[in-house]
């Protein structure tokens, strides 16, 4: 017969009792879930309060960016990503760029945006202007919620309203403009953005549907700038090769698009360490990165009247040092402790510079020998351990297959093969 994904009342059972319900599901081994209820730093009862319908945890391995100069000063970053290649690549890049004098950077105010849509208006312009005339009003009712956030300077301090032509016809957006300070604020800005609504009905004579944070954080954005020496680079040729593919990004969404995402390569890791919210890190960032109509590149690389690379990139960037996981998730902790920033526009700033290493890395590989020689050697003891390889045999397989050029699980099982019968008959 065949079975049903439909679990009455599973979110209400323990772990174990939901554990117990998949393992019959889906034909789990006992060693199989002895390894699920193993969650080492994050415990269960931790992660059943964090998330729901929770069975185990999922481990990524963490390792730490080094050579990072910011503004003069040195930062280990913790990077967590199952992508081989990402952490050495950016610590590569940051050692060129120290070269240079370091990472530069600065930022906007950590102010995010919180939509109020209103519909069945009779007249958009004239409930516009009704808003904007309320502008004090709505401001005192948003900052009435949070007066934590108030007390460290923080708060809802503008407001704006739009009109927009849709499909259904014309709706007007109301927009809170919130100083989250060290949040990320997306529980802060939706909060307020619902208690404004019934205030904005009556002003309007229209209908709120959504309340909501935009991850679009024009508002709240980061910029990293570098020089780098066109000898730690490797020469003028990969300079030039650089600058190339920069203009390449610029002017081709289908380039962009892995150029950004060789930048968020980097930033993710982190985020993902500090237990920030990557989905809202990854939204902005393309959002922003197609903001004037067509998708582009989120950073820029171009040769200097010295022949030197000189490169900048620009993003939103929405993280806190408290909200979401990062107070509650050990490793976060932890990690935030690693980073030593003071505040989240420090945070913000740092990311952007990693990003920046991130991307360096991945054009200079690029502009010269190929990503795949590094790329490949690291990936290739990923499936030397999948095809079952273990301890010094992941290495030796590894670098046969790369020397051969065949990157495979099939090549990877048949070296293996051959290693082990060859040790077992010495
Ligand atoms: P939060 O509500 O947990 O914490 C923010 C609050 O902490 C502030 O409102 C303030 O009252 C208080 N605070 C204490 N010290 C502060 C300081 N120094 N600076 C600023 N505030 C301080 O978290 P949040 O940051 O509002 O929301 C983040 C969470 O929201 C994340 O987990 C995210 O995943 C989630 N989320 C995201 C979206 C989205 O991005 N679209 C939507 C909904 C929820």
């Amino acid at each position: 017969m065949a079975k049903s994904s439909v679990i009455s009342g599973f979110y209400k059972l323990s772990p174990k009792e939901r554990l117990a319900i998949v393992k019959d599901f889906a034909g789990l081994t006992d060693d199989e879930v002895r390894l699920l209820e193993n969650t080492g730093s994050v415990p269960m009862d931790l992660a059943d309060h964090m998330v729901e319908n929770v069975i185990g945890v999922f481990p990524e391995p963490l390792g730490v960016g080094v050579n990072f100069q910011v503004n003069g000063k040195d930062y280990l970053i913790p990077m967590a990503t199952e992508e081989p290649s990402v952490i050495a690549a950016a610590s590569y890049a940051a050692k060129m760029v120290r070269d240079g004098g370091g990472f530069h950077t600065s930022s906007t105010a950590p102010v995010m945006i919180g939509q109020i849509q209103v519909v069945k208006l009779h007249d958009a312009g004239y409930a516009q202007m009704k808003v904007l005339t309320a502008k004090l009003e709505i401001l005192k009712k948003a900052n009435d919620q949070d007066p934590v956030l108030n007390s460290f300077g923080g708060g809802a301090k503008d407001l704006g309203a739009k009109v927009i032509e849709t499909s259904m016809g014309p709706m007007l957006i109301v927009e809170l403009y919130v100083d989250c300070r060290d949040a990320m604020g997306a529980n802060a800005v939706n909060t307020m953005a619902e208690a404004v609504a019934p205030l904005i009905e009556q002003l309007t004579g229209g209908q709120v549907y959504l309340r909501i944070i935009s991850n679009l954080a024009t508002k709240r954005l980061a910029k990293a700038w570098c020089t780098v020496p066109k000898e730690s680079l490797g020469g003028d040729a990969v300079v030039d090769g650089i600058a190339y593919a920069s203009a390449f990004a610029t002017a081709d969404p289908y380039r962009a698009a892995t150029h950004n995402k060789g930048a968020m390569n980097g930033i993710a890791a982190v985020i993902l360490a500090t237990g920030n919210d990557h989905r809202a890190i990854e939204a902005g960032a393309h959002a922003y990165a197609a903001l004037r109509g067509r998708y582009t590149a989120l950073s820029k690389w171009t040769k200097n009247k010295n022949g030197d690379l000189e490169g900048v990139i620009e993003l939103p960037m929405a993280v806190g040092l408290i909200g979401g996981a990062v107070k509650t998730h050990p490793i976060a902790r932890i990690a935030m402790k690693i980073l030593n920033v003071k505040s989240a526009n420090e945070f913000a700033e740092v990311l952007a510079a990693v990003g920046l290493a991130q991307n360096l890395a991945a054009l200079r590989a690029l502009a010269s020998e190929g990503i795949q020689r590094g790329h490949m050697s690291l990936h290739a003891r990923n499936i030397a351990v999948t095809a079952g390889a273990k301890d010094e045999m992941v290495d030796l397989v590894a670098e046969r297959m790369v020397k051969e050029r065949k990157v495979r699980v099939d090549r990877a099982k048949e070296i293996l093969e051959e290693l082990t019968k060859k040790r077992n008959s010495l």
